[in-house]
């Protein structure tokens, strides 16, 4: 298998990584194989797939031109720092660029220890890198910027949890691994050639527009801002619950990463935590615009001795002030991107002064009355299309949607336009199949423990198809029972 590597990280970031090679699987068998995007990468499908697949996506065999390394970093965690965590059980093999001209990130999670596992075994098992390849395929059929997955391959290995489980290695595709804790790690270590090394990295792969701007970190800080800003807006319009916003945990690409205990919402309600380890419910889901905005001004402080000489108090007094308006604009920007998305799901197409209080009043209807949030979009589409029985119905007490349903009515009504288009646009943005995490589980347990991939088949077919009203899978759209719900846990990095 010929891949063309086209390397730059290693070759520009040295003192960002230490080279290292993934450890040998003593029988690798590929679980999964995203086919669509090993061609979008350019790779030929057919010799990805099978023994050869499986060797190449366990590590066993690196195909030439790899230059595996684990990547340094450091991060907030839950709020408390860490000057080194870096890639304890992750590799980046190398990068490509892909059919469409964009270079990608090709790496490897569960590949074994690196000097940066600390106590870790640097292994995955096969549920969680699983789940990872099953929650970012949704992520990517919503419209959401995610990692994707490539492969999934078994290695044949137990890795030791609580119980002993089959391990896994998964192959991660990234706009790039960048995150804020990358910027941490140089700034932490008063490395400032390498901080200004990595911004200007950062500014080719992401930014190549602010190349010649007159303040570029300055820039990158605001485009960083900017993308997480749309971001969460899309995770907070699906019910996506990332579950662990650590600063190591965002990218500066403005893609979704790293999903361990990440989950959606069934009955509506901000205060949601799945994540075991979230006691406090930091990272709950009405936490996240907050806490994207603290992971910012983390970033921002990262930065701030490219823009100032740290003994120049006046220099340092300014930089401080510029960085600040962008921490400052960013809930205005995650406004405006919240609303614009709620606009879509509302099925309106002109601006209103009303419109945020609207869709505010609706969510708040739902969480009153404890109802599905996915559900409760997509019938308000059958709504639109002149049915209002079905929305009706998600409410124990139908009525009580009644006056919110009024007033939507009428102010679709002024947004003009046909009922069956506005019906049919709002389908476009409004799921009926979202991860249901009961269905997650069972997928994730069939495979894990008889490496039965039938329900993982199934239910993956489902999630590419989210907008899709096929009744053959009406099965996927139900909500899990409260119960369930109420008790149901999510793990970290297992
Ligand atoms: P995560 O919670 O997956 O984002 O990981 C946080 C940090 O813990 C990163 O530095 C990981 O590389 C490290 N880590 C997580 N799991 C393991 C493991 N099994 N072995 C070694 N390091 C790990
Ligand atoms: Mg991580």
């Amino acid at each position: 298998m010929s891949i063309v590597f086209d390397n730059s990280y290693a070759r520009d970031l040295p003192g960002a990584y230490v080279a290292w090679r993934p450890t040998q699987a003593p029988a690798p068998q590929m679980l999964f194989l995203n086919r669509a995007l090993a061609e979008e990468l350019g790779f030929d499908a057919a010799a990805v797939d099978g023994a050869a697949g499986a060797a190449l996506f366990s590590g066993n065999a690196l195909p030439d031109g790899a230059e595996p390394l684990a990547q340094a970093y450091a991060g907030h965690q839950f709020g408390g720092f860490s000057p080194q965590l870096g890639d304890g059980r992750a590799l980046l093999v190398g990068e490509v660029v892909d059919r469409h001209g964009q270079r990608r990130d090709i790496a490897f999670k569960g590949s074994g220890r690196t000097p940066f596992s600390r106590g870790g075994d640097g292994k995955a098992a096969v549920g969680p890198m699983l789940r990872e390849a099953l929650i970012s395929e949704a992520m990517h059929a919503l419209g959401i910027p995610t990692t994707r997955a490539l492969a999934v391959v078994a290695t044949g290995e137990p890795v030791q949890r609580e119980v002993a489980l089959p391990g896994a290695v998964l192959t991660r595709v990234a706009a790039s691994h960048l995150r804020v804790g990358t910027f941490q790690y140089f700034a932490a270590r008063g490395d400032i050639d390498g901080l200004r090394r990595l911004a200007d990295y950062a500014i080719a792969r992401h930014d190549p527009a602010l190349a010649d701007a007159p303040d570029r970190p300055l820039a990158l800080l605001r485009a960083v801002a900017e993308r997480q800003a749309r971001l969460i807006a899309r995770w907070m319009n699906v019910g996506f619950i990332h579950g662990v916003m650590n600063t190591d945990n965002m990218t500066i690409s403005g893609e979704t990463i790293d999903y361990g205990p990440c989950a959606f919402l069934e009955a509506y309600d901000p205060a949601t935590v799945f994540s075991s380890i979230d006691q406090g419910g930091r990272y709950a889901y009405g936490n996240q615009p907050l806490i994207a905005r603290w992971n910012l001004a983390r970033l921002a402080e990262a930065l701030l001795p490219l823009m100032a000489d740290a003994n120049d108090e006046a220099a340092v007094k300014q930089a401080v002030a510029q960085v600040t308006t962008v921490i400052d604009d960013f809930p205005a920007w995650y406004a405006q991107a919240l609303l614009q998305g709620q606009r879509a799901k509302l099925g309106l197409q002109q601006a209103d002064d009303g419109d945020a209080a609207l869709a505010e009043d609706f969510l708040s209807l739902l969480q009153q009355h404890a109802v599905d949030f996915t559900l409760a979009w997509r019938r308000l589409a059958d709504a639109a299309a002149g049915d209002a029985n079905p929305l009706r119905a998600l409410f124990a007490e139908a009525a009580a949607v009644n006056p919110w349903q009024q007033r939507w009515q009428a102010r679709a009504e002024r947004d003009g336009g046909d009922a069956a288009q506005r019906a049919a646009r709002m389908r476009l943005v409004n799921p009926w199949i979202i991860p249901r995490n009961h269905r997650v589980e069972e997928a994730l347990a069939a495979a894990s423990t008889q490496l039965d991939l039938k329900p993982f088949d199934t239910l993956l077919a489902a999630l590419r198809q989210p907008y899709d009203e096929d009744p053959a899978r009406s099965a996927y759209t139900q909500p899990a029972p409260a119960q369930l719900t109420a008790g149901y846990r999510t793990f970290c990095g297992t």
